[in-house]
């Protein structure tokens, strides 16, 4: 349906690692996976970056003899889809790197830039074409984060954090989160803030959330309180956020959610006897693993050259 289209590059900068592709419509081709040189310094990433596009650039006119229409750049940290600006980044340390007009540059392709959690959400939504109704993407990992789809395409918001459900005070907790303040969803229900509870609880250090969701599963009384404590956290956030926001689905991903229906089901069930209202929103599990951003980096890349997107995978 979309062969003969012009190729697309997409490009996804983490915090370990740069992934990149090329794809004319047929599934993502030409993988290219590098780590992140974040110890070298935030000129070092920017420079990766610029030749991880140009690569893709060159590999598309060779295999395809065209060029791209477009790159799409997923990126972590703080963004301005707007200018194209990589605003701040703690893992790389930049602050305020014109990126896609970098990448435009150096490539002579039109460029635009996403953030990651954006593009996951976008790519997510565009799987399960739920229309023109709100909905919330939330990568639960180390930390939270979280972005609101609109219609198809991320709500960008006043500051860049629509739908940043990490940040949300959730009751009973006075732990300190990494925004400055106590008590945020982050600090109760991510892999990290699971991990650490059953550590503190138990004095037995565990590899991560999925192993406190096995102890639980298992009936290990600890992992079970802190486990639902987590479910329970994430339900009040939902619930907050479905009353404001009134969304037709809510995607959970991140490391964390390949619990599964342990972690879907109590939060599902929190949610209905929560909200107290009809139209409760449906909640999933992510699809897309952790090519998600790359997928939603092909769809803005699409965006911008006005062509067929294709399915993301
Ligand atoms: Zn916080």
């Amino acid at each position: 349906m979309t062969a003969g289209r012009p190729p697309l590059v997409a490009l996804d900068v983490g915090g370990t690692t740069i992934k990149g592709a090329v794809d004319t419509g047929d599934g993502p081709r030409g993988h290219l996976r590098r780590p992140t040189p974040r110890d070298r310094g935030p000129e070092a990433v920017v420079a990766a970056v610029l030749d991880a596009a140009a690569e893709l650039v060159d590999l598309a006119g060779r295999a395809h003899g065209r060029r791209p229409a477009a790159v799409g750049v997923a990126c972590l940290g703080l963004v301005d889809p707007g200018t194209g600006t990589a605003v701040l980044s703690a893992a790389t340390g930049w602050s305020d790197v014109p990126l896609a007009a970098l990448v435009r540059e150096r490539t002579g392709v039109p460029a635009v830039l996403v953030h990651d959690i954006a593009a996951a959400a976008t790519a997510e939504a565009a799987l399960r074409e739920p229309g023109p109704a709100p909905v919330l993407f939330v990568a639960i990992g180390t930390g939270i984060g979280g972005s609101t789809v609109l219609d198809g395409r991320p709500v960008a918001g006043a500051h860049h954090r629509p739908g940043e459900i990490g940040h949300v005070p959730v009751g009973g907790s006075d732990v300190r989160c990494g925004c400055g303040r106590s008590g945020c969803l982050e600090r109760v229900a991510s892999g990290s803030a699971l991990a650490q509870a059953y550590a503190r609880r138990t004095g037995t250090a565990v590899h991560g959330a999925l192993e406190v969701a096995d102890r639980a599963a298992a009936g290990d009384p600890d992992a079970v309180a802190v486990w639902d404590r987590g479910c329970a956290a994430l339900a009040e956030a939902l619930i907050l956020y479905s009353v404001l926001v009134d969304p037709a689905l809510v995607v959970l991903g991140g490391g964390v959610s390949l619990a599964g229906d342990r972690l879907v089901v109590p939060v599902r069930r929190a949610l209905e006897q929560g909200l107290g209202l009809p139209g409760v929103p449906a909640v999933e599990t992510a699809r897309l693993g952790d090519g998600a951003a790359l997928a939603g980096a092909f769809l803005a890349a699409a965006d911008l050259a006005g062509v067929p997107a294709g399915a993301p995978r």
